[in-house]
Parts: structure tokens; C-alpha cells; sequence
């Protein structure tokens, strides 16, 4: 960290002597609707390729060479300015989908609402944009599209360099490494910005937000993210439009549900979710159990999973997005679980198992689950049920379960927060797991109660 905001801070002080020294600098407030230019020399930047994916060199460099504009673009140079290594490196072009698939063996076209390329080099994937334009004088539906609300459902009309960056969401966001000549270009004063800490975004807010609404959300994210301060024009709009969200297809929110809860930043994304209403468009239901409960066990319970999440990130722990999935919906489903119970007249553990199915698949409507994740929550749920049934051999089948430890870990949490039974409970499976089989078998003979006596059988006469 300490490495990366040096590297920043020379960065950001050699362009305030490029920006003061005509000759290297260009500011170009000729660009459309004023977003300025200013062109930073490749001497007077650190930005290095030595920093950069190989593969991501390697596209660029094809795409210069057959005459194409490349750029590496987006969090890759902010990234890389910040003394951070960037999560992964998207480059755009002028060349279309289909001239850069001619130029790539290893090339995937994806999406529908936003057409791009994957370059597929291994496990590492370097997406391929062409650069975006306008669409007011777009012809054909074809290509671009926006709903009555204004919602962009299909971005693909092609334009220069100048449009893209008007396309792009925050100015920090609208820096461009050109490999023709190894210059960063910045529009709309990201520099200033990423020197101040000010997430700023292009253009009109709420415009940008109606065309899409996931840029709410990922306000939230490069705020908490690069700890940055959303600027009073980006910021005051989000509360009253986060009812828009509902319009965003299932699977990009479990995407953005992932960037948002297992990135490291957890606690301080569910905080800030929360304080922008925003946490509802990802967990509908756990909102609901928020409600006018501020400081609740349920907020204790989401905090704590945040926390602990966070933790084992910084730690290089593995994470599941089911944990924080299963935990996070386990009060919902208990309440669910009152419901049925009061219609049905089950019994506790009926209603339960019920209301696991009809909360993980309300969830579902808004937020997708892949099937791996949603069958892993499923189990660490029943696991609650079943781990206070210890009597026999359970406790020892309980203990070889394939998910035990993630269900343990729920039981742990809950014990954290409730106390009492949930707390003991969970104190006898730590011990229990750790003990020799000697004293496993005695906890279990304690919590078996006196063993039941079979009536003799009654002879017949
Ligand atoms: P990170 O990869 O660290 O999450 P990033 O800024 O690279 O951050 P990506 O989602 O990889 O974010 O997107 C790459 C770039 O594409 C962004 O920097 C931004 O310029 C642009 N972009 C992505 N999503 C949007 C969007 N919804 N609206 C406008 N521009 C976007
Ligand atoms: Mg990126």
C-alpha cells in the first residue's frame, strides 16, 4: 500500500508539471459536450507495460500492428496509477467484434446487450470492447436500444475515442493507455479526480443511472473499493432512484452481488447499501427482516458474516458466495417458517424445510443462484436442524457430512449473535470435533438422555 501510494503520488506530481508545461500536455475542451482531454506523455507517467498482463500486451500490440487503435482502459490504468494491481485488464479498439475474432484464434464474442470480445488465454480472459458512441442518431434498433425508462437494453453503437469516454461511467474510470505511443489520455478531469478521491460521474446522473441502473451499485463499489468520496451530483440521486434496480436481469445482479461481498469490502458495501437503499435490490427478503429492526440480531448476524468474510479474503482463506447467501437468508426463512406454520399447522421442522424452498426461490426471481450455490445453502439450512439431533450414531454422521464444516460455521455465527441454546450448541460441536473418539462418545452418550428399554416380546400362548 504504502509502495502504491508513492508510486501515485509521483505520478500525480509529475503531471501536474506536464499539465503546467505546454509542449507534452494537451487539453482539448473541443471534445462534445466539453469533456476535456488531457494527454499525459509517456515520460511523464509511470504507467509500465512491466506492470501489465503479458496477454494483455500481446492484444494490444496485435491490434496496433494491424492498424487498429488499442488502448488498455477502465480500472486497468486507474489501477495501475493507484500502485494497485489491477483485478483484470480490458482493452478498447476501434477494430469491430468481427475484425478482432479475424485477428484471434482464441476469440469468444459475448453478449447481447453489450457485444464484446473475450480473448481466451488460459484461465486469463482479456475482454475486447469496441469503442462506444452515440446513440441519438442511430438508425436501427439493431444496434441501439433503450426502453420507455430509458434503460440502454442494447449498447452497441460504435464510435470514436472521444464518444467512448463519454460512455464510460466515472471520469476515474475514463483514462486510456494508448500503445501507439504509450501516453495516458483522460477525459473529463479523472486525474484531478483520482488524485482528490472523488468518483465523479460522467455526464448527467440520473440520465446515466436510468440507462443503466447497475452504475448505482457500482458507486458503491469503487467507493469502497479505492476509498473514495461519491461527489454530492453522483450521490444525491441514488436513494430515490434505487427502485430501479428491479428492471436488472437475475444473473448480472449475482454478478454484482459477488463484486460487492467478495471482494474484501463486505461489511463497509453491506454498510453503505444499506445507507442508500440499495441493499434491497440484492437481498429483497434480509431487507425485509431490517426493517425498522436497526441493530437487530439480523444486522448483527449480516455484519458479522461481512466481517468474518472480509477477514478471510485478507487472509487468502477460500470463500463461497453460498455462505454469505445461506446466512443471509437463514432469517428470512425462519420467519417464512412462522408463517407456514400458522397456515399450515406443520411442525417446526416441516415448516422450515417449506420455507427454505419458497425463500431461495423468491430470492431467485430477483438475484440468480447458480445451481452449485443455492444446493450448498440448502445444505448448510437443513444443517441447522440437524445438528442439535446428536443422539446415536447422528453426531458422527453429522461430522463426515460433505458441507458440515460450512454449517457448522453458519451455527457458529448464530451462536455468536443469539446466545443461549445456539450458543451452547455450537460450543459442543467445536468441542466435539476436536475430542477423541473416547470423549465423543461420552458427549454423545450425555446429550442421548437414558437409553429406551424394548418391551419384552410377548410370548405366545
Ligand atoms: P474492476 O475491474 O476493478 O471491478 P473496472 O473499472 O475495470 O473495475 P469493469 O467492470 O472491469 O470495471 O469495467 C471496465 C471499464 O468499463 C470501467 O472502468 C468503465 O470504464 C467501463 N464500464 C463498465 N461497466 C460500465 C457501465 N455499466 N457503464 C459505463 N461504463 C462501464
Ligand atoms: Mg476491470
Amino acid at each position: 500500500m504504502l509502495l502504491g501510494w508513492s508510486i501515485f503520488s509521483k505520478v500525480i506530481g509529475l503531471y501536474r508539471k506536464v499539465i503546467g508545461s505546454e509542449g507534452h500536455s494537451k487539453v482539448n475542451n473541443g471534445a462534445r459536450k466539453g469533456l476535456a482531454l488531457e494527454i499525459i506523455g509517456r515520460d511523464d507517467h509511470d504507467v509500465s507495460r512491466s506492470n501489465m498482463s503479458i496477454n494483455a500486451i500481446k492484444v494490444l500490440n496485435r491490434l496496433h500492428k494491424n492498424g487498429y487503435q488499442a488502448y488498455l482502459v477502465g480500472g486497468g490504468v486507474r489501477d495501475l496509477l493507484l500502485g494497485h494491481n489491477p483485478k483484470d485488464f480490458d482493452i478498447a479498439t476501434d477494430a469491430t467484434p468481427e475484425q478482432i475474432r479475424d485477428l484471434f484464434k482464441n476469440c469468444r464474442l459475448i453478449g447481447r446487450r453489450f457485444r464484446l470480445a473475450h480473448i481466451l488465454f488460459g484461465r486469463e480472459i482479456i475482454e475486447v470492447a469496441t469503442l462506444r458512441g452515440h446513440h441519438e442518431n442511430t438508425e436501427t434498433d439493431a444496434l441501439g436500444k433503450q426502453n420507455d425508462k430509458g434503460m440502454l437494453v442494447r449498447d452497441n453503437v460504435y464510435g470514436n475515442i472521444d464518444e467512448d469516454a463519454e460512455r464510460r461511467d466515472f471520469t476515474v474510470n475514463a483514462l486510456y493507455y494508448d500503445i501507439s505511443d504509450f501516453s495516458i489520455k483522460a477525459y473529463g478531469g479523472g486525474l484531478q479526480d483520482l488524485e482528490n478521491g472523488i468518483l465523479r460521474m460522467i455526464g448527467d446522473p440520473r440520465v446515466r443511472y436510468k440507462e443503466d441502473p447497475v452504475r448505482m451499485l457500482r458507486a458503491i463499489r469503487f467507493a469502497t473499493k479505492l476509498n473514495m468520496t461519491i461527489s454530492e451530483d453522483t450521490r444525491a440521486p441514488i436513494k430515490e432512484m434505487s427502485s430501479l434496480m428491479h428492471a436488472i436481469p437475475a444473473a448480472r445482479l449475482f454478478e454484482e452481488y459477488q463484486k460487492l461481498f467478495l471482494s474484501g469490502k463486505a461489511l463497509a458495501n453491506y454498510k453503505m447499501l444499506n445507507e442508500y437503499n440499495l441493499f434491497e435490490s440484492l437481498f429483497p427478503l434480509s431487507a425485509e427482516v431490517l426493517e425498522g429492526n436497526e441493530g437487530g440480531k439480523e444486522d448483527k448476524l449480516f455484519q458479522l458474516v461481512c466481517k468474518n468474510t472480509d477477514n478471510r479474503i485478507a487472509n487468502d482463506q477460500r470463500v463461497t458466495p453460498a455462505f454469505i447467501i445461506a446466512a443471509f437468508l437463514w432469517y428470512p426463512i425462519e420467519r417464512q417458517a412462522q408463517t407456514v406454520m400458522h397456515e399450515s399447522g406443520m411442525d417446526n421442522y416441516d415448516a422450515m424445510m417449506v420455507a427454505m424452498n419458497e425463500v431461495c426461490d423468491s430470492h431467485c426471481k430477483s438475484v440468480s443462484i447458480p445451481k452449485r450455490f443455492s444446493a450448498m445453502a440448502r445444505d448448510m439450512w437443513s444443517l441447522q436442524l440437524r445438528l442439535p439431533r446428536r443422539a446415536g450414531a447422528r453426531a458422527f454422521k453429522l461430522l463426515a457430512h460433505p458441507k458440515f464444516r460450512a454449517g457448522y460455521d453458519l451455527l457458529l455465527v448464530r451462536g455468536e449473535i443469539e446466545g443461549g441454546e445456539t450458543a451452547e450448541l455450537a460450543q459442543w460441536w467445536t468441542t466435539f470435533q476436536h475430542a477423541t473418539e473416547e470423549i465423543q462418545r461420552d458427549m454423545v452418550r450425555k446429550v442421548s438422555g437414558p437409553k429406551r428399554r424394548r418391551a419384552p416380546n410377548k410370548r405366545k400362548s
